[in-house]
């Protein structure tokens, strides 16, 4: 019970890598609130556990977050944790991305995180104990071809994280970014659907091509990502500091 008393919150936390890592904070003793557009998934998803807390907030919409965090720390406490995890992957050419597509991404993978993570942060108090996590991807660190507005977004994921934990090095919180490779998740089941469907293969055939950029040839596990970032949320990794972890089976491309 290593977080208990805690109040940790989990953007997208209703399925996925963020419903994992919820549950596991949850049974280390954090109250948990889970945030996300579709609230009777969250719902659902708060059965698995007492101390999971479902609420609705868009992360591309400023005043739902504000709002929403504001409202989860009144009933629960200071968000002491805040994995920022929500974000969308679309697939598109470089020459066929318009502005709505960029903002898209951008406002729900880049602004998100920043607005997340910022409003947490206006929860605490001088010299109070935290720990912050976004949700990067090795596309946060190399190109991912085809992927242009995701990989960029990624890559700007870190920077603030980065950025972060300069502003904040003598404060007890810390700020870092977990890189997975490709997790076994919903986000590839949709991917895969999407290459199966442009490719002329099968979904099984389409995962395989997923799982070849992992030099293991697998798809990772969402516990791969939540042993990371409950480390991060532990007193032994108190000393990790605007570091991106990459969790990706050596994957180079
Ligand atoms: P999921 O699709 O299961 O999770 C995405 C979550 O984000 C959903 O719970 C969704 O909830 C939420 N979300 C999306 N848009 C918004 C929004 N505007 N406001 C609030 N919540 C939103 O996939 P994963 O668990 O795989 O993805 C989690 C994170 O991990 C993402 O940031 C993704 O980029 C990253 N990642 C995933 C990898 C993978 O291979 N699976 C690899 C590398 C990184 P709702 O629809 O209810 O809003």
């Amino acid at each position: 019970m290593e977080h208990e008393g805690r109040h940790a919150l989990v953007t997208g936390g209703g399925t996925g890598i963020g419903l994992d890592i919820a549950q596991a904070l949850a049974e280390a003793g954090a109250n948990v609130t889970i945030t996300g557009r579709n609230l009777n998934r969250l719902e659902d998803a708060a059965t698995a556990h007492p101390r999971l807390h479902p609420l609705q907030m868009d992360v591309s919409d400023e005043a739902s977050v504000r709002d929403g965090i504001a409202a989860a720390a009144r009933a629960r406490g200071p968000v002491a944790i805040c994995v920022a995890n929500a974000g969308i992957a679309e697939p598109l050419a470089f020459a066929d991305i318009d502005m709505s597509h960029w903002r898209r991404i951008m406002a729900t993978n880049l602004d998100g995180v920043f607005v997340t993570v910022q409003a947490a942060m206006a929860t605490l108090g001088p010299g109070d104990w935290g720990r912050m996590i976004a949700i990067s991807s090795i596309a946060g660190v190399r190109g991912l071809k085809g992927a242009l507005a995701y990989t960029a977004s990624k890559h700007g994921v870190i920077g603030l994280m980065r950025g972060l934990s300069e502003e904040y090095m003598r404060a007890n919180i810390t700020f870092n970014a977990l890189c997975p490779g490709y997790v076994d998740t919903p986000i590839v089941a949709r991917n895969a659907e999407y290459i199966a469907a442009r490719r002329g293969i099968s979904v099984d055939e389409a995962r395989a091509y997923l799982a070849g950029g992992n030099r293991h040839k697998t798809l990772l596990d969402v516990a791969e990502i939540t042993g990371a970032a409950m480390w991060l949320c532990s007193d032994s990794a108190r000393s990790v500091n605007g570091q991106m972890i990459q969790i990706a089976g050596g994957q180079v491309s």
